[in-house]
């Protein structure tokens, strides 16, 4: 079983309660089985060949991957690649339930299609697509054109929901598309995207950054300062050791970022790291958003940044009035100012 490469966090995990707190869907669900101590008693069990039954896959689907706890415990036990490799094993004994089999087999249909002229490649992910300032923010940042590809999720989806086959074709379609471009950069606004081109796939010869650092690397100057939130991204955070080029950039561009909620170390994505979390478990991210928007000082006229247009599209579908804008209408705002 894909499982018993993190036996150590079995053993850690299932005896201590430490992280309890950085469980998000753990503190809204209030389910132990929504916490790593949970998931690690159950993976206990399932190492001793007890079948998987629908109630314990549907324990692992529930995970919104926000790794905050493997990222703040003190032994980094990898207890979210525990829950992927869980997923990997419900996958292969066939016990997937519907409503992920469904939606993998909408994941699987991509086409990717690039347009446009330009040296730069921007790859434009469902989520940002469905919110068309975040790109044109961008467009108007750089002031040059680029070449666009779009037409489906890369494979990141898929990996995290365990269909790391499927997932393996999809990114090789894309991988041709983007070859085929000619461009050697490619820009993404989405950090789950990021981090399989960085560190799941191998994307050769082209480099790869995530919006904001293409946007740094443009040496652009804010005027007045102006106080905001900043919510972490898992996959900048907790998924690339704390990525700390958005939180600099606003700093440059004259924003005082205040600290959101009442500490550094919860994830407010709101079900970011599963990457189609809200697709799956619309409820539960409903939940989450309604969790964040508690934690708001002012809702409506604070100005809130993140740099994941999945968050931004979440907490603006189920928490519309906390107003959360995407880190490149907020380096655009700088600018205008
Ligand atoms: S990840 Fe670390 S802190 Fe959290 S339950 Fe496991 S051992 Fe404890």
């Amino acid at each position: 079983m894909n499982i018993d490469k993190f036996t150590d966090v079995i053993k850690a995990c299932r005896f201590c309660f430490m992280c309890r707190h950085l469980s998000p869907v753990g503190n809204v669900s209030f389910r132990e089985s929504d916490t790593p101590r949970g998931r690690a008693l159950i993976c206990g069990k399932l190492k001793e060949n007890t079948q998987i039954q629908p109630d314990f896959a549907d324990v692992f689907y529930r995970s919104e991957l926000s790794a905050a706890n493997r990222f703040h415990c003190v032994s980094h036990y990898d207890e979210a690649g525990l829950i992927m490799a869980a997923r990997r094993d419900i996958v292969e004994a066939g016990a997937a339930p519907e409503n992920v089999k469904k939606l993998v087999e909408e994941l699987k249909k991509v086409s990717f299609k690039v347009s446009g002229t330009g040296d730069v490649l921007y790859y434009i992910d469902e989520y940002t697509e469905a919110q068309s300032s975040i790109s044109s923010a961008l467009a108007k940042i750089y002031g040059k054109k680029f070449k666009t590809i779009s037409g489906g999720d890369i494979g990141k989806a898929l990996k995290v929901l365990g269909f790391e086959k499927d997932a393996e074709v999809v990114f090789k379609k894309f991988v041709k598309a983007v070859k085929d471009s000619g461009c050697k950069t490619i820009v993404t606004s989405c950090p789950a995207s990021y981090d399989a081109m960085k560190n799941d796939f191998k994307l050769e010869g082209v480099k790869v950054l995530h919006s904001s650092e293409f946007i740094a690397g443009l040496k652009l100057k804010g005027t007045k300062a102006v106080n905001a939130y900043y919510l972490d991204s898992d996959y900048l955070k907790n998924y690339n050791e704390n990525f700390a080029v958005p939180r600099e950039l606003l700093g440059k561009l004259s924003y005082k970022l205040k600290m959101f909620g009442t500490n550094v170390e919860e994830s407010y994505s709101c079900g970011e790291g599963a990457v189609v979390f809200d697709k799956l478990n619309p409820e539960l991210a409903a939940r989450l958003a309604a969790h964040v928007l508690e934690f708001a000082d002012n809702p409506g006229k604070d100005i809130v940044i993140t740099s994941s247009p999945y968050t931004r599209f979440v907490l603006n579908k189920y928490a519309p009035s906390l107003k959360v804008i995407s880190i490149e209408e907020a380096v655009l705002k700088a600018m205008e100012k």
